[in-house]
């Protein structure tokens, strides 16, 4: 029986899953799809490969997590295997695409924005780079309160939303501008600057997540339609199979940082890079997280501390 059950192999549960296991636990990913990747998945057919969602990702100063995992892994060792996007993003206007959207050189050639809207990019951009606490890990920190991304960029000329900003939130987060928070928005583009240095993988954009799956125990086509709670532990159901148990399924993101013995008890396949920041305690299982952390399938926490048990 597994130590912990992650439900989905998109990025956030296979990252969890590498994070859990480095730290000593016995995991298993349950996905329901048949293949690994989440809204980072690609197909490949004929010969091609078909980013089914995300298609690009930004420098390190805006994704500092998902390229830490790159570099362990070794993926950006070849230089071709996570190059820059020639010509980045491009505004689709007036029948064509016009490029360098994001970047400075398209404030000088248009990038599809009139220069009304080019100044009032420019004064968004010294907005965001003006407010502090804007943090990717910490959207809640940001000063916008519950400010849609609508709320934020209404006071701008409307080409800036309707053929920069509604684009980016709806192609790259799938997001409403307004429903969407103002501030993971506001956070992630400060952070990932100007689209010049935006990359992707060669090989697919489900590249990562392909790399963190061949190191766990994945099982695909399992979609989990319960999770309970019982005395030993978690049972998941599925109509895939006969329940599943584990000692513990936690939502993520983790609100606790796992610590764990030195030795790892259990690995599958080669061995995982080090982790980026390996911590180790006396006890098998401590949180730095507010208790009670929250458990699945709505049962009451434990009454004191989870150990885990072999
Ligand atoms: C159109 C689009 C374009 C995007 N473009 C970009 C981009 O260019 N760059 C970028 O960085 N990001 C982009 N994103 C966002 C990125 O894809 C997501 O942020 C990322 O995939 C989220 O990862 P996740 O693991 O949280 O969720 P997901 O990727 O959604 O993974 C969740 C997984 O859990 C599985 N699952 C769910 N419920 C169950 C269940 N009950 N049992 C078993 N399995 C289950 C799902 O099948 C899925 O595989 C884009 C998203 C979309 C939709």
């Amino acid at each position: 029986m597994p130590d912990v059950v992650v439900v989905g192999a998109g990025p956030a549960g296979l990252a969890t899953a590498h994070t859990l296991a480095r730290a000593g636990c016995a995991v298993r990913v349950l996905e329901a799809a048949d293949a690994v990747g989440g809204r980072m998945r690609t197909l490949r057919a004929d010969g091609c490969l078909i980013d089914t969602g995300a298609e690009m990702l930004p420098s390190a100063a805006g994704y500092p997590a998902t390229w830490r995992l790159i570099s362990a892994f070794g993926l950006d060792a070849d230089p071709d295997a996570v190059p820059r996007v020639r010509g980045a993003l491009a505004v689709w206007r007036g029948g064509r695409a016009r490029p360098h959207a994001g970047r400075p050189l398209g404030l000088l050639t248009g990038a599809g924005l009139p220069p009304g809207a080019r100044l009032d990019l420019l004064r968004f951009q010294t907005r965001l780079n003006r407010m502090r606490d804007l943090d990717p890990d910490h959207p809640e920190r940001a000063p916008l309160g519950m400010a849609t991304v609508a709320d934020l960029v209404r006071r701008y000329h409307p080409d800036l939303r309707d053929y920069l900003v509604q684009p980016i939130a709806a192609g790259f987060f799938g997001w409403d501008l307004d429903h969407a928070a103002a501030g993971p928005f506001a956070a992630h583009l400060k952070a990932s600057g100007s689209t010049g240095g935006w990359r992707t993988y060669r090989d697919g954009m489900d590249t990562l997540t392909r790399a963190l799956a061949a190191r766990l125990d994945v099982v695909t086509g399992y979609p989990v339609t319960r999770v309970s709670t019982t005395p030993g532990g978690v049972r998941l159901d599925s109509p895939a199979a006969p329940s599943s148990r584990a000692r513990r399924c936690w939502p993520y993101p983790l609100p606790w940082r796992p610590r764990c013995a030195p030795t790892p008890r259990r690995t599958s396949g080669p061995s995982p890079p080090p982790a980026a920041t390996p911590r180790c305690s006396a006890s098998p299982w401590s949180w730095t997280g507010p208790w009670p952390p929250p458990v699945c399938g709505g049962g009451s926490p434990p009454s004191s501390r989870p150990r885990r048990t072999r």
